[in-house]
């Protein structure tokens, strides 16, 4: 990984700000199409932490055409089912295994392997990252754009692109809104060493009164624990993660913790930015939109904007199509984040509510829905993001 600031060039046809998985994606492709890309972000090395742990079927799909898929598939965990349980009792089966996908399935994979390869993808490519340079404003006129970064030097591009993360600066720089909220619970998140008894082929949502508990399996042995909790500690540690799987987690064969590799807290929005252009300024990824991590969908849908946008502006810098072209990627991909918005805030309401004949209730509806094939494929079809494709709508 380059730590070193080299200098940056003066001009670009486009600068990508931010060089997590919808900035790299993003980068990467616009570089394969020949578009001469500068890519900032502000940290001196990669993050290092697992965060987001699940790609999805069309994520996989549309990152075939940048032949990083197998890759992935090659370095991640297979997990064909989601359930949704009671403790003990499955109340509800969500199989990935008749997607119509060539990857039928969901993909367990760390974050941080998942920018790792497309970063290494970006540089066989020829491109890299320009660390660490902060964007402190961003400007444009008629002629085009420019950035500026912390230390003075400036950019000048036909096109800047935020795939900055929630707090974009760009976004900021728009004055694009982000409208939505803030839910009230904090979630735990960790990544532990588990002893226990269930099967490691599915993500486990487990539905208690005290709130949500997911238990998925990641690579290496590993399990990822997220759950809700009015006020979570700042580190979670294995007491903590263990007293969430005692009072949510199966009880027949009680998981135990043996030992916390990585653990954070978070707060989760749900927000999604008024308009994805402005002028020749765009945004991408969690700077457009934010939503809950129920069904794991935050970076999924970002990078699927990433390729969607790098093929517009690809035909508007290489191939001299007019910049209406690039009305089309809102068009095209807010509506697909406001639908995942949606689906993920009643997922979460659903998961988390404390009202108890209320939980009765839904763990019924559940039962029930679970007779229901079309019920399986829809949610297949929604929590795989394949239902986000116009040709399988
Ligand atoms: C603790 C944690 C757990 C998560 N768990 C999940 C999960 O389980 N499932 C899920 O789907 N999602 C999860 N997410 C969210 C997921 O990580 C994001 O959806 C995803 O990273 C969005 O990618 P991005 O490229 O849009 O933004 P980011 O990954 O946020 O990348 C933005 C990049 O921009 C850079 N940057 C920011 N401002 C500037 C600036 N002014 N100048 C230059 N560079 C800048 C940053 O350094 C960063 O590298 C989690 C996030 C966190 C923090």
């Amino acid at each position: 990984m380059v730590t070193e600031q080299i200098s940056l060039p003066a001009t670009a046809d486009a600068v990508v700000v931010g060089a997590g998985p919808v900035g790299l994606t993003l980068a990467a492709a616009l570089v394969a199409e020949g578009v001469e890309v500068v890519v900032l972000d502000r940290l001196a090395t990669p993050a290092t932490t697992s965060r987001a742990a699940v790609v999805h079927a069309r994520t996989l799909e549309v990152l075939r055409g940048l032949k990083v898929s197998e890759q992935l598939v090659s370095r991640g965990l297979i997990v064909p089912r989601f359930t949704v349980r009671d403790r003990d009792r499955a109340l509800m089966s969500v199989d990935f295994g008749s997607l119509p996908s060539p990857y039928p399935y969901t993909l367990m994979l760390p974050q941080d392997v998942t920018e790792a390869i497309l970063d290494d993808r970006l540089r066989e490519l020829g491109g890299r990252v320009h660390r660490p340079y902060e964007v402190t404003d961003v400007a444009q006129d008629a002629g085009g754009a420019t950035v500026t970064v912390s230390t003075g030097e400036t950019i000048r591009a036909a096109y800047v692109v935020g795939a900055d993360g929630m707090h974009s600066a760009v976004r900021e720089h728009t004055g694009i809104g982000f409208s939505g909220d803030t839910y009230a619970q904090s979630f735990v998140l960790a990544d532990v060493h588990l002893d226990w008894q269930l099967p490691d082929d599915e993500v486990m949502l487990f539905f208690a009164p005290e709130g949500l508990a997911v238990i998925a399996p990641l690579p290496e042995g590993r399990h990822r624990v997220v759950a809700t909790l009015d006020e979570a500690p700042e580190h979670p540690d294995r007491a903590d993660v263990q007293a969430l799987l005692d009072s949510r987690g199966p009880q027949r064969a009680p998981a135990r913790v043996l030992d916390v590799v990585w653990s954070s807290r978070f707060r989760v929005h749900h927000r999604l930015a008024d308009r994805y252009r402005a002028g020749r300024l765009l945004l991408a990824g969690d700077a457009a939109h934010v939503h809950s991590p129920a069904g794991g969908q935050g970076m999924n849908t970002g990078i699927q904007d990433a390729v969607a946008l790098a093929t517009r502006l690809t035909a508007v810098v290489r191939d001299g199509s007019d910049g209406s072209e690039l009305d089309g990627y809102e068009a095209e991909r807010r509506p697909v984040a406001a639908d995942v918005v949606a689906f993920t805030d009643r997922m979460t309401k659903v998961a988390t509510t404390r009202h108890l004949p209320l939980q009765k209730v839904r763990n019924a509806a559940l039962r029930a829905l679970d007779w229901l094939p079309a019920v399986h494929r829809a949610m297949a079809m929604n929590l795989s993001e394949l239902a986000t494709d116009p040709d399988r709508r």
